[in-house]
């Protein structure tokens, strides 16, 4: 089933865009998030994030600029450290755009400078990791107009690194004209455009481990949606706040009176809200514990909810059935673990099959809406965890504020 319903997302990003640029000859800093998981081998094991910046990457190859890539890699805390090197994406990158690669062993110094002065029109350099140095995590101005001077555009695509206030995605964009990227303006467009704007109905599912993890989005939904779904560790405070024995299940407690206080506003503002009616549990969060399908309201002492069980599946299934608008973030159990992936998978598979426009929210459910095997049929999936979870709470993200005005 398609659900590309295209959306009517107009006039979001009230910043320079990438194609408001006339590049032809010029040369583009390019912050890319190539943050991608690596093996033993130092080989690129997903390279879904290389692969979300290529329609930048390949307009200014087709536009005739000259693209200077730059991007972090792992955490490794202003050292250089050779697990952390983009020298492997370097060759990802060279077979996905089908053309030469040059990489560079720092993103500043004489050897940069000079191999940036000997670029032609469609060359593209691809930086070493920018954090070896230890200024671009303090957003240095000193560092910045180093990068800066390397080029005559700073084009930030790098959304899954948009809420650092770092040197290669705020303080650059003080010295020079920047813009978005089109991965970037694609997050804005959906996370805000959609969010902000949705056709309705519009249900937003929320899961994961905790309920203080998705607070400020919860009360950022507040005024946008018509259904909330709650599942996943999250639900049990919530089951808990109702007085319901919870045995081992995640709960926090310091959440209980915000859980009954959110229920309580979302009902009055006649927005329905759901809960999972039944849960699989077991006693341990291991492959091969024993375990069993019970009512939420019968969880025994000693036993944890681990998923939603397959009465919930049914009943958010149906909540879903007429949804124009879908926003998931958050798994519905411990989908890492075959016994406790159903509920999250089930879910997948009912976002993936409604007529609507949906959008996954990054982080962990992007993980669990591949591994069920539907990411095909989502309109759009998040790259960023933080910066989407920031976005969805209505918060700025410092790495677009910074971009040049319209
Ligand atoms: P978050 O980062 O808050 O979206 O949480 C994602 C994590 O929540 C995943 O790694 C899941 O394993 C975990 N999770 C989901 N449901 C449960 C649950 N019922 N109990 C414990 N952890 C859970």
């Amino acid at each position: 089933m398609s659900n590309n319903l295209s959306a009517p997302i107009k006039g979001v990003l009230n910043k320079l865009s990438l194609r408001d640029l006339d590049i032809k000859g010029k040369k583009l800093f390019i912050r890319a998030d190539f943050n991608v998981p690596l093996d033993d081998d130092l080989n690129v094991t997903d390279d879904s994030r290389i692969r979300s910046t290529l329609p930048t990457i390949n307009y200014a190859v087709d536009e005739g600029a000259r693209i200077i890539l730059a991007s972090h890699l792992g955490r490794p805390k202003g050292k250089v450290e050779k697990r952390y090197s983009l020298a492997s994406v370097a060759k990802r990158l060279q077979r996905l755009v089908k053309k030469k690669v040059t990489f560079l062993p720092d993103c500043v110094g004489p050897e940069v400078e000079d191999a940036v002065a000997g670029m032609s029109d469609g060359d593209i350099i691809l930086l070493e990791n920018l954090r070896f140095h230890p200024e671009e995590e303090k957003n240095d101005e000193e560092f910045s107009k180093k990068l800066s001077k390397l080029a005559d555009y700073f084009i930030n695509d790098a959304f899954g690194a948009a809420h650092r206030t770092h040197t290669s995605t705020v303080g650059i964009a003080k010295f020079l004209p920047s813009a978005a990227g089109f991965l970037l303006q694609k997050e804005i467009e959906y996370l805000k455009g959609v969010v902000d704007n949705p056709v309705r109905p519009f249900v937003a599912i929320l899961g994961g481990a905790k309920v203080s993890g998705k607070l400020g989005v919860l009360e950022n939904l507040e005024n946008k949606v018509d259904k909330v779904i709650v599942g996943g560790g999250m639900a049990y405070t919530f089951m808990k706040a109702k007085g319901y024995e919870t045995g081992d299940s995640i709960v926090e407690n310091d959440m209980l009176d915000f859980a009954r206080n959110v229920e309580k506003k979302l009902k009055s503002k006649g927005i329905k809200f759901y809960l999972p009616v039944d849960c699989v549990i077991a006693q341990s969060i291991e492959t091969g514990a024993e375990t069993k399908i019970v009512p939420v309201q019968e969880i025994p002492a000693g036993w944890r909810a681990l998923d939603i069980g397959p009465a919930s599946v049914k009943l958010f299934t149906v909540a879903l059935s007429n949804a124009k608008t879908i926003l998931w973030n958050g798994p519905m159990g411990v989908f890492e673990i075959d016994a406790f992936s159903r509920g999250t998978f089930a879910v997948a598979h009912a976002v993936a099959d409604a007529y609507a426009l949906t959008i996954v929210g990054g982080g962990d459910t992007d993980l669990a809406v591949v591994r069920s095997g539907v990411s095909e049929s989502m309109s759009f999936i998040s790259t960023g965890g933080g910066a989407a979870l920031q976005l969805l709470e209505g918060k700025d993200l410092p790495g677009l504020a910074a971009l040049t005005d319209k």
